[in-house]
């Protein structure tokens, strides 16, 4: 048993549903098939239920658009016999979604529960409408066997209680094609809940480690993951295999061609994970393993990068020596909840800085500066500052410790255009070298690093 999983991009307009159809008809053994929502639609989803809110009455044309972009579909797609069926499915639930959106526009409030709901409507249509262009295909609802659980006010995988309901669900099934709608689930009161942005890929990761597939297949708009983000590197290059330390270095830091919780579950039960193209199904595409990195590979597999950085440094002469000051940052940016996702600590100790989102800044300066309020007053500590308008860059790639010269070729690299780094990072596994710079030196520096470690032969 395989699963696949097409995003957004690959379910956006009735010519890419012709080629998901094909790929899914043209598998050999049973298949469950993930789906997201048609492309762009979560995006209008959430928009137009923000319009609702304030007020707005053209809430009502987005609506309209959602209404009409998915009947549009079903024209161009669907065969004309199986349309009234389907249309007795898919315009209740259009239906329901414009009187979600009325409520909120009469009331001009929208919680994050309500937000959740109205979400869920994208990958609720997109499932419905794909199980009917598919031959033989059994539709189930994902929010049955796909459970949270609410920790640091988040939403997060109940992973024994979807196990128990997925193989109740699964064990005694008999299938071809199972169309399954991604992203979204329910909590134990039977609330509509989902796995963040980009969450179709993990539900199609938790489906695979659960059910033991063979492979998990992620069907998207690229030829494989790359060794840069496309978008922003017009000669990136596709990689033929990641371990999966490496794939999951480079999502973690910004390649959204998979969502980083998507790796770990089928990492933990060793099931490859292949990239491929729907636009063009013969193409390799990026096949994730386990592989112990032979010493002659590449000692750079890919370079990514997250701009929406914030640098908090904690300072002071009186921290040195002093024991548990950084256990104390930690702990009191945990209990909050907010994360952090780069730290740098020299060795003379007087300073630790550490990398969160812009929005968690604020948050976290109040945190540390109550959580050091005693050391502010007594000058143990000078100052706790947070620098904006940064972004972090991580080149990763498990044949750096065998490989010296690296963070010499790099931090030269980018000397010699003039970037300055202001922090950076390397764990003792050598998988991954991060470092911050200033937001408007990224663009050049993901170029200048891609040309020296890709594209010369120095
Ligand atoms: P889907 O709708 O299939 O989930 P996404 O938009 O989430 O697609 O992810 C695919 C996109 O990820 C690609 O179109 C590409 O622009 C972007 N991307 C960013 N970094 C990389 C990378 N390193 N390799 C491939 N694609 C990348
Ligand atoms: N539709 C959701 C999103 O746009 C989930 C997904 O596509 O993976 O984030
Ligand atoms: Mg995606």
């Amino acid at each position: 048993m395989k699963v696949l999983k097409f995003g957004g991009t690959s379910v956006g307009t009735v010519e890419s549903l012709r080629n998901v159809k094909s790929i899914v008809e043209g598998q050999e053994e049973p298949v469950i098939v993930v789906v997201s929502a048609l492309g762009g639609i979560t995006d209008q989803l959430i928009n137009t239920a923000r319009l609702a809110a304030q007020g707005d009455i053209s809430y009502l044309d987005n609506y309209a658009r959602i209404v009409e972009r998915h009947h549009q579909v079903i024209e161009g797609i669907v065969p004309q016999a199986l349309q009234l069926d389907l249309l007795s499915m898919v315009n209740p639930l259009l239906e329901e979604l414009g009187n979600i959106y009325r409520g909120i526009s009469l009331i001009k409030d929208l919680s994050d529960r309500t937000l959740d709901i109205v979400v869920s409507y994208g990958e609720r249509l997109s499932s419905v409408i794909i199980s009917k262009i598919i031959d033989g295909a059994i539709h189930l609802d994902s929010r049955n066997f796909i459970k949270t659980e609410k920790q640091w006010n988040k939403h997060v995988l109940d992973n024994d209680t979807t196990q128990r309901l997925v193989h109740g669900i699964f064990d005694d099934l008999k299938y071809d094609v199972v169309i399954v709608p991604g992203f979204i689930t329910s909590d134990n009161a039977g609330d509509v809940t989902n796995l963040g942005r980009g969450g179709s890929d993990y539900t199609a990761a938790i489906l695979a480690a659960a059910l033991d597939a063979k492979v998990l297949e992620i069907w998207t708009d690229v030829d494989g993951f790359m060794t840069a983000d496309p978008r922003v590197i017009s000669n990136a290059l596709i990689i033929d295999h990641l371990s999966f330390t490496e794939a999951m270095e480079l999502c973690n830091f910004g390649a959204k061609v998979i969502y980083p919780p998507t790796i770990y579950p089928v990492f933990h039960k060793n099931i490859p994970i292949y990239i491929k193209n729907t636009f063009n199904p013969t193409a390799p595409g990026t096949c994730i393993s386990e592989q112990h990195p032979s010493p002659e590979g590449k000692a750079i597999k890919g370079i990514s990068s997250i701009n929406d950085t914030c640098l908090i440094t904690v300072q002071g002469l009186g921290m040195v020596g002093v024991i548990g000051i950084n256990s104390r940052i930690f702990n009191a940016l945990a209990k909050n909840g907010i994360s952090v996702f780069l730290v740098s600590q020299a060795a003379s100790e007087n300073n630790t800085s550490f990398a969160v989102r812009n929005g968690d800044a604020d948050h976290a300066l109040e945190v540390l500066r109550e959580e050091f309020n005693a050391e502010l007053q007594s000058g143990t500590l000078s100052e706790i500052t947070a620098e904006h308008n940064l972004a972090t860059v991580a080149i990763v790639g498990e044949n750096m410790k065998h490989t010296t010269g690296i963070a010499g070729k790099l931090f030269n690299t980018l000397g010699r255009n003039g970037i300055s780094v202001i922090a950076c990072a390397q764990g003792a596994s050598e998988t991954n070298i991060s470092f911050v710079i200033e937001l408007k030196d990224l663009r050049k520096a993901l170029n200048v690093i891609h040309d020296s470690f890709f594209l010369s032969d120095t």
